[in-house]
């Protein structure tokens, strides 16, 4: 059998035990526990007859309900499908029927919605969480309605996990929407391992074995001595939806790292701040919307943070500003980003955190290990370009995901011959590190330039009167697409548009000056910290029509 996530609770329950995996408000779980939970949940699932290649789908905020049922699905041999819990009725049911999902897994707070959208379609079973205290209001087995916490216990605990292959479809992970419609990728369990031992390696110099009985085993230590392996030790901050595969996808690493995860439940800055002097938190991952956030508010500077060892930012393009802020922070800290995107799996680069480190600031470090990235010219031609010229990012490594879900044109264009198109420009410089210059459909042309909003962001970012920014183009009659800046002002200042826009002008090429400033009270985001710049570039096509 081959080393497989599906072992992972078992690798984790046995080398961790007793260590808390999981702390959400005053609840907890230990390594043991999630061992043995997750086995139930399997042996549930294989008792209401749902196993290998079935969907479950997962509807459940974050939380350890959502943890379990995940790894547990896995180590029954089904098909996980995540999605956003508050999609609305319509696009739940788009996905259950997308996914021909069997089994849903929601909560009381969503329940109808979830009643709603599964009627009619293949599911069988949902499994219901409940709050403590709420009475469960139908019985088990009824209507194929059954109440999570019964499910659960009511399974007996010893559990033989399946061998899946590596060629099995772990999960089904929508992609962030960001550009148009969300698309559902089909991640196998090698590539997910393979995500796993790369990210693993990066961070702590470990290389990842099969254990002759299928558990997951290390090699190889990379010796440095100053540095911390973080094995049984770290403290983890849960704040990024699980839903996506980048927050998912970390969950791996910090359970193979033995970490205790702490759930913050919803982002605010004085919270967060709050439970990392609390639990002593030493490692975070987020994304540049948070960090801008949490480095910007009054406490960072009074709360005791010299426990972070390790901050990562992820998900979308952080500016110098915050990058900066956030070292001034966590002065301890070792602080990187990494970039990927859910088509693989979830990392491609990341900042080299031993060995290599430290990273180069505006860089999203260098290729994960067995990762090839390759830079092709922008005018189709293909040509693969040298160091420091930009082009299209293509990728190409074990975590490359095996397509789109029911989607074969798209899946054609983007996944050629083991090379994956990211849709984002950027270039290589003479180090090997990778640099990300804006999202293809983002950037546009001005009277035949390339224009990056991007880098015209940066420049508006670094204005005292800027809290946050986005660019976006307005198409011209004659010149294409003009830069228009999205402002909102930083907390009691009273900057003018007219300023901003002589700010630019004084500092780029006359052809990426701002030809209009819209102040905002906030821009659109989505629930991984990105910015929706399509709303926006709709606001600017009103505002013409
Ligand atoms: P969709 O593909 O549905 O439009 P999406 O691209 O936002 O949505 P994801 O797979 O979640 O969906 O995000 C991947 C993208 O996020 C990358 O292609 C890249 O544009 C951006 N990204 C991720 N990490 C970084 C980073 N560190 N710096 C800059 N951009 C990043
Ligand atoms: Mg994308």
């Amino acid at each position: 059998p081959e080393l497989t996530t599906a072992r992972l609770p078992e690798t984790a329950a046995r080398r961790y035990g007793d260590r808390v995996a999981f702390v959400l408000g005053d609840t907890t779980l230990t390594y043991a526990e999630f061992g043995s939970r997750t086995g139930c949940f399997a042996a549930a699932l294989h008792g209401a007859g749902i196993g290998r290649g079935d969907v479950v789908l997962i509807h459940l905020t974050n939380g350890i309900e959502f943890v379990v049922a995940y790894y547990g699905s896995l180590r029954a041999g089904a098909t996980v499908s995540l999605v956003n819990p508050i999609q609305p009725v319509a696009g739940l049911r788009h996905q259950l029927c997308d996914t021909a999902a069997r089994a849903v897994v929601t909560q009381a707070a969503q329940y109808e919605d979830a009643a709603a959208a599964a009627a009619g379609t293949a599911v069988e079973l949902t499994i219901v969480h409940r709050p403590a205290g709420a009475s469960a209001a139908r019985s088990p087995h009824s209507g194929g309605v059954v109440d999570y916490d019964e499910f659960v216990s009511g399974a007996p605990v010893e559990y033989t996990c399946l061998d899946v292959t590596g060629d099995e479809v772990a999960h089904l992970a929508y992609t962030g929407g960001t550009t148009g419609v969300s698309k559902g990728v089909r991640v196998l369990h090698r590539n997910i391992v393979a995500n796993l031992a790369q990210t693993m390696m990066a961070r702590s110099g470990l290389t990842l074995v099969r254990e002759p009985d299928g558990l997951i085993g290390f090699a190889d230590r990379v010796r440095e001595p100053s540095w911390d392996f973080g094995l049984g030790t770290d403290v983890s901050i849960v704040v990024s939806p699980l839903f996506h595969a980048h927050a998912l996808i970390g969950m791996n690493t910090q359970l193979l790292a033995g970490a205790t995860n702490v759930f913050a439940g919803r982002f605010t800055p004085a919270g967060m701040l709050e439970l990392i002097e609390r639990h002593r938190v030493t490692a975070i991952a987020g994304s540049p919307a948070m960090w801008h956030a949490l480095t910007a508010h009054p406490d960072a500077v009074r709360r005791d943070l010299t426990s972070v060892r390790l901050v990562t930012s992820g998900a979308a393009p952080i500016d110098l500003s915050t990058l900066a802020a956030l070292r001034a922070t966590f002065p301890r800290a070792r602080v990187g980003e990494g970039y990927g995107m859910t088509e693989a799996t979830a990392l491609v680069t990341g900042s080299p955190m031993i060995g290599r480190y430290p990273a180069k600031d505006g860089s999203v470090g260098v290729p994960m290990f067995d990762t090839e990235v390759r830079v092709r010219a922008l005018d189709g031609s293909g040509a693969v370009l040298g160091a420091n010229e930009p082009g299209t990012l293509w990728v190409r490594g074990p975590q490359v995901a095996a397509g789109y879900l029911n989607r074969p044109d798209e899946t054609a264009q983007q996944f050629v011959d083991g090379w994956l198109d990211t849709g984002d420009v950027g270039h290589i410089d003479e180090d090997g590190f990778v640099f990300i210059s804006d999202r293809i459909k983002d950037m546009l042309i001005y009277k035949g330039y390339n224009v990056y909003p991007r880098e015209i962001e940066e420049v508006l970012l670094a204005h005292p009167g800027v809290h946050s920014v986005a660019v976006v183009g307005r198409a011209t009659a004659g010149v294409g697409e003009e830069p228009v800046g999205f402002v909102v002002p930083a907390p009691g200042s009273r900057v003018a548009p007219e300023e901003l826009m002589d700010f630019i002008a004084a500092q780029v090429l006359p052809y990426k000056k701002l030809r209009e400033v819209v102040l905002l009270d906030e821009l659109p985001i989505t629930p991984t910290g990105k910015i929706v710049k399509a709303a926006l570039r709709e606001r600017l096509r009103e505002q013409v029509a």
